[in-house]
């Protein structure tokens, strides 16, 4: 169409409508072609807002069509037919994923969302989740069922987008990343094949996908543990505020903290309403034992916090008020190292910067957040079962510009790629490391897969041998395998 469309301006035709017999892809139109295959409650549509993403950042540009499904076999349908025609597909589920994903030519989205059943078992120790299924979703069934599950610290985005990755979140510190948590999963293959993959069932690439899932196949539905609820679900949570000047000693404090098992803290710079900045650190203790949480805190508390919204929650409520964070559209770049441990003298350069840069453009939400986990469990369970690489990881750095004006992009790449580098070149490992779901995009692979590049890579080979599974961090198949 694009050829016919350059070729007819040359004759001075432009403004071209795109007539329906457009929509064919040889002789077949894949409207309804593809529509005759699926089951009754699913549909095909050219109008992209089926399928909105959270930051419109490099977001992918190109597709024509969007599937919604409604059954795991429309998933099987959509992918066999884009296969015979030639097509290439991407599965979307919550639309969070904010590294520059590479959808090159991309002919249709699989919107998984019309998956999204949570059911705890019978036994109450594990949930089945469909690939659509958001973790707010899944969050309210384990509490309505009087168990934990594990989740990330915003109700919006999907719950196997997060496990497929790795998954970070409050229950990590008991329970190990949100990819340990997956028993087993029903998969669409690269030939469209529905497989359950389990310990029992195709092993290698229940490994492959408990931290690469995107490179090997679409997940329809996984069956992930649930966990007795502890403290009748009660949780004590809230923001302690400090004053900037304090930064030295914050900073000392996070590094020989204590962490057990019960806490987390994700902290963040911020410029208060007098437009001063300040530290926020988002404090969560599992038990919700206000003077356990305070003992454990202690350290931050006689740091003399002047602001602390600390209080008991309920597990089901957990991530309430969180939701404008959510919210689909604007420009949402990220950055993100992991950390050895925190060196004060950059966290200076970068919080006088940060202020000086907000200062500059007006952009005045900048997440800038360091996410501090209780690594034990995640690290007793260790690399064996899953392909996520980094259990090493201290801390998690990530900063992320909120805006909407796309001619803001160039100072924002400047601002955001800095503060990267500061942290690269203090984070005190040899070899830089990134949780893949706070990727950029354009970090080298090892950056991202470690030391399972090699072992993930045979896999790609007997998984994915044409690369349909490749829009996001792409692995390449070992050379005598092409
Ligand atoms: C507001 C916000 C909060 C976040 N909080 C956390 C957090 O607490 N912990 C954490 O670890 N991460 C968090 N993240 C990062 C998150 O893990 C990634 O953005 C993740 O990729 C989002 O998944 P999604 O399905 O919503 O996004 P999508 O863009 O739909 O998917 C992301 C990638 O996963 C693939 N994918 C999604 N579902 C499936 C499936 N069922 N089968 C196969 N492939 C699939 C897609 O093809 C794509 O490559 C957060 C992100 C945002 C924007």
């Amino acid at each position: 169409m694009v050829f016919y469309q350059k070729l007819l301006s040359l004759f001075g035709v432009t403004n071209l409508s795109i007539p329906p017999s457009w929509n064919t892809h040889g002789s077949t139109n894949i409207t309804q072609d593809l529509l005759a295959k699926l089951s009754p409650n699913a549909s095909v549509t050219t109008d992209l807002s089926f399928a909105p993403r959270w930051s419109d950042y490099h977001s992918p540009r190109g597709s024509k069509y969007v599937v919604l499904v409604a059954e795991e076999q429309d998933v099987v349908e959509t992918v066999k037919f884009a296969n015979e025609n030639d097509l290439n597909f991407f599965a979307q589920a919550g639309g969070h994923g904010w590294t520059s994903f590479d959808w090159g030519k991309n002919d249709i989205i699989i919107n998984l969302r019309g998956l999204n059943q949570a059911v705890v078992n019978e036994a109450k120790d594990e949930i089945l989740l469909g690939g659509g299924t958001l973790q707010g979703e899944a969050l309210a069934e384990a509490a309505a069922n009087d168990v934990f599950v594990v989740a990330g610290g915003f109700n919006c985005v999907s719950a196997l987008g997060v496990a497929l990755g790795g998954g970070l979140g409050r229950w990590i510190n008991r329970y190990g990343i949100h990819a340990d948590n997956i028993i087993k999963v029903n998969l669409v293959t690269a030939e469209g094949e529905l497989i359950e993959v389990s310990e029992n069932s195709h092993p290698d690439l229940l490994w492959a996908i408990r931290g690469a899932g995107p490179n090997f196949g679409i997940v329809t539905s996984a069956t992930m543990q649930a966990h007795p609820i502890l403290n009748k679900g009660q949780l004590w949570e809230g923001e302690l505020t400090f004053a900037a000047d304090k930064l030295e000693k914050y900073i000392e404090a996070i590094n020989t903290m204590n962490y057990t098992e019960d806490m987390t803290n994700h902290w963040r710079f911020a410029l208060n309403e007098h437009g001063t900045p300040v530290i926020v650190a988002n404090v969560f203790f599992m038990s919700g034992d206000v003077e356990a949480a305070r003992a454990g805190f202690k350290i931050l508390y006689d740091l003399e916090p002047i602001a602390d919204t600390t209080e008991v929650k309920q597990y089901a409520h957990i991530n309430d008020g969180r939701d404008a964070l959510c919210a689909h559209g604007g420009r949402k770049p990220a950055w993100s190292v992991g950390l050895k441990s925190l060196d004060y003298p950059s966290f200076k350069t970068i919080l006088d910067e940060f202020v000086k840069f907000v200062a500059d453009t007006g952009i005045m939400t900048t997440i800038m957040q360091i996410e501090c986990y209780h690594n034990d469990a995640m690290r007793r369970i260790g690399s064996e079962g899953a392909s996520y690489p980094f259990r090493d990881i201290n801390f998690y750095a990530l900063i992320i510009p909120v805006y909407d004006d796309a001619s803001l992009d160039p100072v924002v790449e400047t601002f955001g790629s800095r503060v990267n580098d500061l942290w690269k070149r203090s984070s005190g490992y040899e070899k830089q490391r990134t949780y893949i779901n706070f990727a950029h995009g354009d970090e080298p692979l090892e950056q991202v897969y470690g030391d399972s590049l090699c072992r993930l890579s045979q896999l790609k080979g007997k998984w994915d041998p044409l690369g349909r599974f490749n829009q996001w961090f792409p692995i390449p198949v070992p050379v005598n395998e092409l």
